[in-house]
């Protein structure tokens, strides 16, 4: 009664989009955080089969369980516990991002220890202050990885950044300071064979800044990275769509109180629609009054408090019956409110709509991979 339903097509539709905007360079499709909710081995299997170059995720856990389901392709893990010895890791063949000193001797170490030759991407700071190297600590991070190249530990693939897509200038800025560090990593011989630096945003943003990778997340799902546009306006197809089904319905009097503090009471004898999905499931409790769903094509306002289990909805004397579908949030070319409704009625942002999607919803994949 409570359904996911992840349109796989979808994504490989969208990573078609995705290469025609950023012509040669290749794509590394990011399933992190359980393929922002859309689960991360389906996901993986599909972008997989559509060809994509790369995989990414924020640990290398994410990382192990990709290829713990059989899938062959580059991956790269970049957020590491520092208790992280990186043995399973460099076993399983997984390519490591690597933000600073302590982390590269340690990979370098299980390299030994292994017998086998460490795939690393050097990440550099260029201004988000997220993890990566200073500027300051590039050149000691640039010295110690020649060293360990030349020792047979690791092979250095890629440098890499972060925009933080706060303003152009900003991002302008942090592309020259990539520039630099790409520049001083060949002054000290490091002998990469990728630049990537932008992720959805800056990849339709900033066509210069391609080099030759970008990790694309958010548009692989279908969504835009920025508020201010939508799907459609990047021939995005959005790849999740949220049902469920109204268990019970009610006719009640006027001044009916609904759901906990009253924040809605009927205005005259309507009928009351109950759907079973609530802030467990990831409604953002914070979306009462301002989030619409559809039922029957008709859209309505959740005008009442959302709980853990169950929000009402106040259908007036339209029919509504126990059974009949309910379209929480799905493609808005089909006439239902969109992701992007929803995260703005939750004063956030799509990317947290669908990855906090979960709880009781049963996901159903339309185009899955044998
Ligand atoms: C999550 C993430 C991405 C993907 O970002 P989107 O905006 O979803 O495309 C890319 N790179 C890094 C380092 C990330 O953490």
């Amino acid at each position: 009664m409570r359904e996911l339903i992840i349109d796989l097509d979808a994504i490989a539709s969208n990573l078609k989009s995705v290469r025609a905007r950023v012509g040669s360079a290749m794509v590394l499709g990011v399933v992190k955080a359980d393929a922002y909710g859309h689960g991360m081995i389906p996901v993986a299997k599909k972008l997989e089969a559509a060809g994509v170059d790369y995989l990414g995720v924020a640990d290398v856990h994410e990382a192990q369980q990709l290829r713990d389901a059989g899938i062959d392709l580059p991956i790269l893990a970049w957020l590491h516990d520092p208790r992280e010895n990186f043995i399973r890791a460099i076993d399983s063949g997984i390519e490591l991002g690597i933000a600073n000193l302590e982390q590269l001797e340690r990979v370098a170490k299980a390299a030994e220890h292994l017998g086998r030759i460490a795939r690393v991407h050097l990440k550099v700071d260029t201004g988000l202050g997220r993890n990566g190297s200073t500027e300051q600590e590039w050149p000691a991070l640039l010295k110690a990885a020649h060293g360990f190249v030349a020792e047979g530990f690791i092979q250095a693939v890629a440098i890499f950044s972060h925009l933080s897509c706060t303003s152009e200038a900003d991002d302008l800025l942090q592309i020259e300071r990539f520039e630099a560090a790409c520049e001083s990593a060949r002054e000290h011989e490091i002998d990469f064979e990728l630049r990537h630096l932008t992720a959805s945003d800056g990849s339709i943003r900033y066509p210069q800044a391609h080099y030759e990778m970008v990790r694309i997340g958010v548009a692989l799902y279908g969504l835009s990275p920025f508020t201010e546009n939508h799907s459609e306006d990047f021939g995005l197809i959005p790849a999740m769509t949220a049902t469920s089904v109204v268990v019970q319905t009610k006719r009640v009097p006027a001044d009916h109180g609904v759901s906990y503090g009253y924040l809605h009471r009927t205005t005259g004898e309507t009928t009351l629609a109950l759907v079973p999905v609530g802030y467990a499931e990831g409604l953002p409790r914070n979306a009462s009054t301002a989030a619409k769903v559809s039922i029957n094509g008709k859209t309505y306002s959740i005008l009442s408090r959302i709980a853990m289990d169950q929000f009402v909805l106040d259908v007036g004397d339209d029919v509504v019956s126990a059974g009949d579908l309910v379209t929480i949030f799905g493609d808005a070319a089909a006439g239902v409110p969109s992701v992007d409704d929803l995260a703005a009625a939750a004063d956030t942002i799509n990317y947290e709509i669908v990855t906090r999607m979960g709880g009781r919803f049963k996901r159903t994949y339309l185009g899955e991979e044998a």
